[in-house]
């Protein structure tokens, strides 16, 4: 007989969470999912049938790479009309920048996806493991009438849903190692589970699941700092096939007004190279022309990220240059939040 249970797709990409120390080395490296689940016992009593897939090879998330993002992506769209939700675990290092990237990829969700994995491995007693993973398989398993409460792609930590596209990883050390400076936290669990119904995304629920699986990567990333050269900002624009970079800027949107550094920027997005700005500080966004060091930035066309996360400006970046938007669309689709990754 067919259960009536809500059914969710565990995915396992490796990670902290299903780690167990090398006996002779002493470092942490992934182990066979299977023993991940016989460490959770409690899984059984969830109210929710539970069907779990793994990465063939599960891995640190420090190597996470696009091919990585298309091989999550699939294993959703394959059992997408099967599930009603999905829980991604995987390494907190680079869990925002693939959960960011996944939130363009599916494109009208309308189940939840919620990425969550520990800082300590689930074998730990002091693990944090447990509740990350029990909350999320709880927060997925939410629907009203038979409809899944959250249709987004969600972050789950200590005690706290994020939009994914939101949030940054802040701490190496605490059980609180993810923050969303610029959006409302989703719901926060406590004795009770409260969602904060009114921050969801809603999706357009009359189309269907589109998955996206070109992504571009010929970009950069320049974090300016007091005293950067002509010399190393020269050296990337010269990176072969470049399509667009970002500048992570000062404060609102700042940067040098030396005319070297205004020059190499003018030259290159008249060669139609993307250039975004984004800021270095987690909360606040960047506004163009509220400033004189960021005026000539306005003038010559460079697109403003305005309150995007580093992790979520990248993934967008991919995500439209796989799209191959014309030149004259791409500022404005940049500027138009697409997952409600910026304000
Ligand atoms: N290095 C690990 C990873 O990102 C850290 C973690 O899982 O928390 O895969």
């Amino acid at each position: 007989m067919k259960s009536s249970k809500v059914k969710i797709l565990l995915i396992y990409t490796g990670g902290t969470i299903g780690m167990v120390k090398d006996f002779k080395t002493g470092a942490l490296k992934s182990f066979d999912f299977k023993t991940l689940l016989d460490q959770i016992p409690e899984l059984k009593l969830l109210d929710c049938d539970i069907d779990t897939v793994s990465f063939e090879e599960p891995i640190d998330s420090s190597n996470m790479n696009i091919d990585s993002w298309v091989q999550i992506a699939e294993l959703i769209e394959d059992q997408y009309d099967d599930f009603d939700g999905f829980v991604v675990l995987h390494g907190s290092d680079t869990m925002s920048y693939s959960a960011s990237a996944l939130s363009f990829m599916l494109e009208n969700l309308g189940k939840p996806v919620v990425f969550t994995g520990s800082q300590l491995p689930i074998g730990d007693l002091r693990t944090d493991a447990k509740e990350n993973l029990i909350t999320s398989i709880q927060v997925a398993s939410l629907q009203t009438k038979g409809k899944p409460d959250i249709q987004e792609v969600c972050l789950y930590f200590e005690y706290k849903l994020y939009r994914a596209n939101r949030t940054t990883k802040l701490n190496a050390e605490d059980f609180q190692a993810f923050s969303s400076f610029n959006y409302h936290d989703l719901a926060e669990s406590g004795v009770h589970l409260k969602v904060n119904y009114e921050y969801l995304f809603k999706p357009n629920t009359r189309k269907k699941l589109k998955v996206h699986k070109k992504l571009d990567n010929n970009i950069a990333l320049i974090k300016v700092y007091p005293g950067i050269t002509e010399a190393v900002i020269q050296s990337i624009f010269q990176t072969p096939n470049l399509k667009a970079v970002i500048i992570e800027s000062y404060g609102a949107g700042n940067c040098t007004t030396e005319s070297w550094f205004l020059n190499i920027l003018t030259e290159n997005i008249s060669k139609g190279i993307h250039i975004i700005n984004i800021t270095q500080c987690v909360g606040g966004s960047v506004m163009m022309g509220h400033y004189e060091t960021s005026s000539a930035l306005k003038n010559i066309g460079v697109i403003s990220g305005k309150d995007i996360t580093t992790e979520a400006a990248l993934g967008k970046l991919m995500f439209l240059l796989g799209q191959e938007i014309p030149g004259n669309r791409f500022k404005t689709m940049y500027e138009t939040p697409l997952r409600g990754e910026l304000s």
